[in-house]
């Protein structure tokens, strides 16, 4: 049996992330991911503020940039009453623009950071069991590698980064603290010789829509409504729904979009309301879609997991560096939910889609002030580049006894 410090199942956003600035900090750190190195998952693209930010900060973002991701330099809003409001995204230390990067391009550069920093990561292997002692603790997981090979991986600490479904949220009976009830349904493709303005998201009539230019000269166009709707217009065919939703959410954006001709096959998400689950317990914690998942519609999912990933980074560091366990993985959660509940409950809103144009400009006014309560946060975080490793989180008088 091979024995880590933590071990993190699931390898994209959230998990990448965690072992990352786990690794640099000097914990041994190994990811578990049933996924194929740089597979695609179903998600659009559009990283807010602060998950620019902490990309900048943790050394990442010229990766991200040298990859051809396109700067975005304004977000247009369009309502179905005709209105349209521009607004310029306004340099601050250290975002420079945002950015909506495939999902090939963003986990690919979290994982090899993570592993250039020192993080085993195991891809083609799934995670099916914890290991728990007999009171109840996790101490580890049991995997099975792509040839059917089992083994166990033991850990101080095993974290689920495993979305959505969480096997570790299951096996820990992770209770829900907050269950959503609305959703999106969402489809959307990638279509090439659009101008796209920046970010342009689009609301009326029952729906929503959104622009956003990404990699290899893309741009992202999604669609999203009431899964009862989805799954209505879907009866006409995929192509149907699709320039149906457009045109209800979206009257300024049908021309552009449909008057195109290099479009990639469509992508659907049914659409699962949101959860917030007690994110620790025993020798386990949860980060990303795992704990916290609110619905896409407000494209914030991988910002959030970013976000947590260092919350929850730290928290651990915190314990490694003497702090008890109950107390530290407290305060990640207690900082999480503090961070996220506006943000969620306005989500919750907007997924519900009997908003009038009016309501969804109010709605997303408190969107975007959550996100900069969520940004003044990141912005006092510790800087968290490469080094100076583990010894910055314990207090210095012990770095002297050590030295
Ligand atoms: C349609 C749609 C559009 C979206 N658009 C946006 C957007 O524009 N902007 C945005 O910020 N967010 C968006 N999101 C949300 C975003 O995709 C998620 O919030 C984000 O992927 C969460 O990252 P994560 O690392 O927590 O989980 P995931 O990305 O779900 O990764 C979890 C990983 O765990 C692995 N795993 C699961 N079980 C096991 C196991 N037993 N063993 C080993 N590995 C396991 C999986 O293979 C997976 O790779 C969108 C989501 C959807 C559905």
């Amino acid at each position: 049996m091979r024995t880590f410090d933590v071990v993190v199942v699931g390898g994209r956003v959230a998990g990448a992330s965690t072992a990352l600035l786990l690794a640099r900090a000097g914990v041994k750190v190994a990811v578990v991911e049933r996924a194929g190195r740089g597979v695609d998952t179903v998600s659009t693209h559009g990283l807010m503020r602060a998950g620019v930010l902490q990309l900048s900060r943790w050394e990442l973002l010229d990766r991200l940039v040298a990859a051809g991701t396109p700067p975005i330099t304004r977000t247009v809003f369009h309502y179905s009453d005709g209105d349209h409001v521009q607004v310029s995204i306004r340099p601050s230390p250290g975002v420079d623009a945002l950015y909506a990067p495939r999902r090939t391009v963003l986990d690919r550069i979290l994982v090899e950071a993570a592993e250039e920093s020192g993080a085993v990561v195991l891809h083609d292997t799934a995670v099916t069991a914890l290991l728990q002692s007999p009171d109840g603790r996790v101490r580890g997981v049991v995997a099975q590698d792509d040839r059917g090979v089992r083994f166990e991986l033991e850990a101080a600490l095993t974290v689920g980064a495993d979305g959505i479904r969480s096997l570790v949220a299951q096996q820990t009976g992770a209770p829900t603290i907050h269950q959503g009830s609305t959703a999106s349904a969402v489809l959307y493709r990638y279509i090439r010789g659009l101008d796209a303005d920046g970010y342009e998201w689009a609301y009326g009539d029952g729906a929503g829509a959104g622009l956003l230019p990404t990699n290899d000269q893309a741009t992202c166009v999604f669609v999203g409504t009431t899964p009862e709707r989805m799954r209505r217009l879907r009866r006409s065919g995929r192509e149907q729904a699709f320039a149906t939703l457009l045109t209800a959410a979206a009257p300024a954006l049908v021309d552009r979009v449909l008057d195109t001709v290099d479009w990639s096959p469509m992508k659907g998400w049914a659409g699962i309301p949101g959860h917030l689950r007690q994110s620790w317990g025993p020798g386990w914690a949860l980060v990303g879609d795992a704990g916290y998942y609110k619905d896409p519609i407000t494209t914030h999912g991988m910002s959030d997991g970013l976000r947590d990933a260092e919350l929850l980074a730290d928290s651990v560091l915190e314990v490694l560096a003497g702090t008890p366990e109950p107390i530290a993985l407290a305060a990640y959660q207690e900082v999480r939910d503090r961070l996220s509940m506006r943000l969620f409950a306005a989500t919750e809103e907007v997924a519900r889609y009997d908003w009038d144009c009016l309501r969804a400009r109010a709605l997303l006014r408190t969107v975007s002030s959550a996100m900069s309560d969520e940004v003044d946060h990141l912005q006092a975080l510790p800087d968290r580049r490469v080094g100076p490793g583990i010894a910055a989180f314990i207090p210095t008088d012990n770095v002297d006894r050590a030295g």
